[in-house]
C-alpha cells in the first residue's frame, strides 16, 4: 500500500498500491502435516493472506512440500542461520523465505539470492536485535533503532550488489518505541516493509503493543504487510490485524463491531452478546457494522450508522437497522432476531 515496489508472493502482491497483506505464522510442529495444514486452513478462512512455516531441519522437508502444495495460500518459509535449509525451502516450492541476512555468510547469502532469482522467491531480510552484525553493534554499542536500520541498510546494499531486489524489508523490536523509531527510517526506501512487534507477550499485551507500533507506522504511510505476534492462538493475530485494519479505515471490508461499555442504565447483557457476536463474525469476509447499545440514550442515535444494532428499553429490546427501528418485543425475543439478521447478512454478502 506504501511502498514503490511491488513484490510478488506467489499470487499475492505486497506494496504497491495494493492492500496490505494479512499474514500470520503456524505454531504446530511443521512435521506434522496434519497440524500444520489444519491451522493453515484456519487461519486461511480466518483471513490470513499469507502464512509463515518454520523449517527448523531437514525433518520437516516432506511434511513442507506437501503443505506448499495442499495450502490455500502462499507459505513463507522461516529460516534460520542455516542457508542449506534456505536452498531446500526455495527447492521444495516455498513462495517466499524470510532469512535474517546477519546471522549468515556472504558467500552462503550468494547461494540462496541466486535460488531465490532462480525460482522467482521473494525474500524478507529480517533484521532484529539478535541479528545485528558485530561491527554494527560495536558501532552502536547496543541494538538502537539507528544500529537496526545500519543493519538493515547494509544487508540491502549486498542484496543489491547482488543484482536482486525482490525484497521485502523488516525491522523488528519487542520495544514498540524502537520498533517505531527504526521503522520511521524506512520511509524513503522503495521497497515493500513488513511491521510488526516481536515477542510483545500475550493477548491483551501483545495486540497493545502490536496495534500502537502498526498502526503509528501504516498511519505515516509506511508498511505493506502485517503480523501481530502473540503468546497465544494465531486465530488471535488474524482478528487483531482484521481490526487494525478497520479501525484505520485502510481496509473497510471487515467487520466492526460497536458495543458500548455498559453502565447502570444497562437493560441486558451486553458483554456476552458482544462476544457471541465477535464468534458469530469470525469468519466473516465483508463489511457490516453492527451495534449492541445497553440503553436507547445512546442508541440508536450513536450508532445510526451501523447496518444492524440491538438496544434495549426497560425489558423490551428494541432492533434496528442504520438507525431506523425495525422491531420491538421482550428482549429475549430480540436478541434471537439480532442473531439471525447477522446470519443473513453474512450469507447475502
Ligand atoms: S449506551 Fe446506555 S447503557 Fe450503554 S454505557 Fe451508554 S448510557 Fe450506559
Amino acid at each position: 500500500m506504501n511502498s514503490k515496489k511491488v513484490v510478488f508472493v506467489k499470487d499475492v502482491p505486497v506494496g504497491g498500491k495494493y492492500p496490505v497483506v494479512i499474514q500470520s505464522m503456524t505454531n504446530t510442529k511443521t512435521e506434522d502435516y496434519k497440524g500444520t495444514m489444519e491451522q493453515i486452513r484456519e487461519l486461511y478462512k480466518r483471513g490470513a493472506q499469507l502464512v509463515r512455516v518454520s523449517f527448523p531441519d531437514v525433518n520437516c522437508q516432506d511434511s513442507f512440500k506437501k503443505i506448499v502444495k495442499d495450502s490455500p495460500c502462499p507459505i513463507i518459509a522461516d529460516i534460520h542461520f542455516d542457508h542449506k535449509l534456505a536452498l531446500l525451502a526455495i527447492k521444495l516450492g516455498a513462495s517466499k523465505i524470510r532469512i535474517n541476512p546477519g546471522n549468515i555468510s556472504k558467500k552462503n547469502l550468494i547461494e540462496i539470492i541466486k535460488a531465490a532469482k532462480e525460482n522467482n522467491v521473494p525474500i524478507r531480510i529480517g533484521v532484529n536485535g539478535g541479528s545485528l552484525e558485530k561491527d554494527v553493534l560495536k558501532k552502536f554499542k547496543y541494538p538502537s533503532p539507528d544500529a537496526l536500520y545500519e543493519s538493515l541498510k547494509l544487508s540491502i546494499e549486498f542484496f543489491l550488489e547482488n543484482d536482486f531486489d525482490n525484497i521485502v524489508l523488516s525491522i523488528k523490536s519487542s520495544d514498540v518505541v524502537d520498533m517505531i523509531e527504526s521503522n520511521l527510517k524506512l520511509k524513503n526506501l522503495p521497497f515493500p516493509v513488513h511491521l510488526g512487534v516481536t515477542e510483545a507477550g500475550g493477548l491483551l499485551r501483545g495486540s497493545v503493543k502490536n496495534s500502537i507500533g502498526i498502526s503509528y507506522l501504516l498511519l505515516n504511510n509506511i508498511g505493506d504487510t502485517i503480523r501481530i505476534s502473540i503468546s497465544d492462538s494465531p486465530l488471535y493475530e488474524v482478528d487483531i490485524a482484521k481490526m487494525v485494519l478497520s479501525s484505520l479505515h485502510i481496509s473497510s471490508n471487515f467487520p466492526d463491531i460497536v458495543s458500548c461499555p455498559t453502565c447502570s442504565r444497562t437493560t441486558f447483557n451486553v458483554i456476552s452478546i458482544q462476544k457471541d457476536v465477535e464468534k458469530l463474525v469470525e469468519n466473516f469476509k465483508g463489511k457490516i457494522k453492527i451495534a449492541i447499545m445497553g440503553c436507547v440514550v445512546n442508541g440508536p442515535g450513536e450508532a445510526k450508522d451501523a447496518d444492524i444494532g440491538i438496544t434495549g428499553s426497560g425489558v423490551n429490546g428494541v432492533l434496528f437497522k442504520k438507525g431506523r427501528i425495525v422491531k420491538t418485543g421482550p428482549i429475549n425475543e430480540i436478541i434471537k432476531s439480532f442473531y439471525e439478521e447477522i446470519k443473513n447478512y453474512g450469507k447475502q454478502n
